[in-house]
């Protein structure tokens, strides 16, 4: 067995117990596990602060002082040492709580030492807590630390640090892994590559990501790892997508079919650029053999129900059906409405099903389905049941993907012709930042409407706090009077869903007072309510018959209001900035201004206020999204169904290292084009890197 697979236990420093924490606390098993710890910063330790200088802010610091008091105090648990040192800029207190005995011994007063720690504000005064403690160089020695000067510091926690892994004995253990470990590791990355790229080799990397002699050389090693990272992952991902589209046949549909062009030529305005891309790129995926796997992302009224139309009707000018499926039943109904509008012209029969079809419709649309009467069928869940079968399903179109889950989608695939699975296409109107995209779905195929609609109105985004909420209804006021209507939408937090409803009740009483009846109308809709009590209120704001919608954040999909012009949000701090954007896509549909009024509470953090002065600046959902990843990390966008990435991410990161990754999947793809089974020998480090656990991508972000 190799150094790389050795157990940890067996290292010099580690033993059983450290081990069983190491294992347990940071998944470290083995001697190769360790060496891939790599560091999340590095300290400058070439820098002496004089203590004046000491601020608690400041990250860690290094001072140079010596001891003029030593002093036990307190005891039992208490106990502790309080050192004094000074540097002739000032006094500092050091304190230590354990290991007392050992560290009064070496602190000798009168002597000087190197203290390297955090400082804190304690009583007033600054002070540091456990710091390392170093010998002072000798006179005239021009390096301060024996450590080096950029030093690695690792994750730990707090279990590590009791059972004595300092950063320091981290360091230590690190230089003893990379000792047994370095001679045996190999090249990992081709060597053309290697050349092509300027990267260094990996045993380089590895040993200056733990130990940098220069920022220099820091940094190159740092290229050469996140690319090595991004170009697996891109490598892994890419590679399955070849492999499906090489063995899996679609239902060929090579005819574009009369339906589409009937449909296509009596659409009352023309299609935006985009939109005929998308379509273009369909198309391709259907008439060319292959079955479609499509994620179609546009923001919220870029108009993705026509190219759903228009994709549907392919379907059906091939003979066979098309489903469209939604998440709520206000939507599959809206869907309904607009598609129903659209299929005039073609002739072609579409239906509608939900939990609330009465029997005899139902039992209507199921000889429909069976028949090929139907040819396109909207709806929600419903239209996984056993018993919605069909003539020759074609096409599974979904909207708003992360309603659904993967089990559910799979029943749909099942209802497929021929036993086939129908083409497949998703819309989601959450904008994910590219890099996401293309890891996230770096299998699928992405289709971006990125041009909205002529003739839309900016939405006017402005922030309120409570001292002007009289002047908020006011302007409400003025909107209905107008004949508008406004949403007023509330958080919901997710601790207590007591506490939701109460804030939204809250709320809505607030709302009647300040607009009572008569002439206000308002409707209140909120998670605790019956689908039917749900439905009923909602219909109500959207056929007009209320002025104003209460809500939590059921309406935050899809619904449409064209005469809704303003949407307030309370407690704005409490949302996502994803969610914030969704909501405002709810306004600014007609053709009038449109506004957002983001109220904020008592209580808003740093980062919950650039969030909210995001929104104030910019309507774009790409540039926001971009934005929202750099503020929290791609692991915590939410609307990207996933939270988790196909693996880990170890030292790249998809926030940061965009022009890395994409330079890196351009790689990849250009390897694959060239060998596509990896089989050349110069590939061969390829196949068996890829065959590695780690590369194991899970397929879920596949939707078929
Ligand atoms: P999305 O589903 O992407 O949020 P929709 O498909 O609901 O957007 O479209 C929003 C509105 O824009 C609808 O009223 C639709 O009729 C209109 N629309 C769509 N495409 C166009 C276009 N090319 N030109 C003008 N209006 C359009
Ligand atoms: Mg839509």
């Amino acid at each position: 067995m190799g150094a790389l697979e050795m157990d940890i236990r067996f290292l010099q420093g580690v033993g059983p117990k450290r081990a069983a924490l190491l294992g347990s606390e940071l998944e470290i098993h083995t001697v190769g596990d360790l060496i891939r710890l790599y560091p999340f910063r590095y300290i400058d330790r070439s820098t002496i602060h004089p203590i004046a200088s000491v601020r608690p802010d400041m990250a860690y610091v290094q001072i140079l002082a010596a001891v003029t008091e030593v002093r036990l105090t307190g005891g039992g648990r208490m106990k502790r040492l309080s050192v004094i040192v000074e540097d002739g800029s000032g006094q500092m207190e050091i304190i230590f709580f354990k290991g007392l005995k050992w560290i009064a011994e070496k602190l000798e007063k009168g002597r000087t030492f190197i203290f390297f720690g955090k400082a804190s504000l304690y009583n007033g005064r600054i002070n540091m807590v456990h710091p390392e403690v170093d010998a002072a160089p000798a006179p005239g020695s021009s390096q301060v630390s024996a450590a080096g000067n950029l030093t690695g510091v690792y994750t730990s926690t707090e279990k590590l640090k009791n059972a004595g892994i300092t950063g320091k004995v981290m360091n230590r253990l690190m230089d003893a892994a990379l000792g047994l470990a370095l001679p045996e590791i190999q090249e990992s990355l081709p060597d053309y590559l290697i050349r092509e790229k300027g990267l260094v080799p990996l045993r380089f990397a590895l040993r200056q990501i733990h130990f940098p002699s220069s920022q220099d050389s820091l940094a190159k090693a740092t290229a050469r790892l996140k690319f090595e990272e991004l170009f697996y992952l891109q490598l892994a991902l890419l590679k399955q997508k070849y492999v499906r589209s090489r063995n899996e046949n679609g239902i060929p549909m090579p005819r574009v079919g009369e339906a589409f062009h009937k449909c296509y030529d009596n659409l009352p305005f023309g299609l935006t650029g985009a939109q005929k891309r998308v379509i273009k790129e369909i198309r391709g995926d259907m008439t060319g053999g292959r079955q479609m796997n499509r994620l179609l992302q546009g923001d919220v009224g870029s108009g993705k129900t026509m190219v759903a139309v228009l994709t549907a009707l392919i379907a059906v000018g091939n003979g066979f059906q098309a489903c469209i499926m939604a998440p709520t039943e206000v939507l599959a109904r809206q869907h309904f409405d607009n598609v129903s509008r659209y299929l005039g012209p073609t002739g072609v029969n579409a239906a509608l099903l939900t939990g609330s079809t009465g029997s005899a419709a139902r039992r209507e649309i199921h000889a429909g389905l069976l028949d090929g009467s139907v040819g396109i069928i909207i709806g929600t869940h419903a239209l996984l049941e056993d018993d919605v079968k069909f003539r020759a399903l074609g096409l599974a179109i979904i909207d708003e993907q992360h309603r659904f889950g993967v089990e559910q989608r799979s029943r749909l695939w099942s209802k497929g012709a021929g036993g086939r699975v129908p083409h497949v296409l998703v819309m989601t109107a959450t904008p994910i930042p590219r890099t996401l995209a293309m890891t996230l779905y770096g299998d699928l195929d992405v289709s971006v409407i990125d041009e909205m609609p002529p003739g839309r109105k900016p939405v006017k985004t402005i922030q309120a706090s409570e001292g002007k909420r009289q002047a908020v209804y006011k302007f409400m006021k003025d909107q209905i009077a107008l004949g508008r209507q406004a949403f007023v939408v509330y958080p919901l937090i997710f601790e207590s869903e007591k506490l939701d409803l109460q804030n939204l009740e809250k709320g809505y009483e607030d709302i009647t007072e300040a607009f009572p009846f008569p002439p206000y109308k308002v409707a209140i809709v909120h998670g605790k309510q019956s689908n039917e009590e749900k439905n009923f209120n909602m219909a109500a704001f959207v056929a007009g018959r209320a002025d104003i919608l209460v809500s939590t954040t059921v309406i935050e999909v899809g619904v449409d209001v064209p005469n809704a012009s303003v949407m307030v949000i309370e407690s704005a701090e409490r949302f996502g900035l994803s969610q914030l954007h969704q909501l405002r896509g709810r306004v600014g549909r007609g053709s009038d201004a449109a506004f957002c009024i983001l109220m904020k509470g008592i209580k808003v953090s740093k980062e919950s206020q650039k969030r909210i002065d995001l929104m104030c600046s910019t309507e774009d959902g790409f540039e926001m999204a971009e934005a929202d990843m750099k503020m929290r990390g791609p692991g915590d966008l939410e609307g990207t169904q996933q939270s988790g990435l196909p693996i880990a991410l170890n030292i790249a990161s998809l926030a940061h290292d965009g022009m890395i990754l994409s330079e890196a999947r351009s790689c990849a793809a250009d390897i694959l084009d060239k060998d596509p089974d990896l089989s050349s020998a110069e590939n061969a480090v390829l196949l068996k890197e890829l065959r590695k656990d780690k590369y194991n991508v899970r397929d879920y972000s596949r939707i078929s």
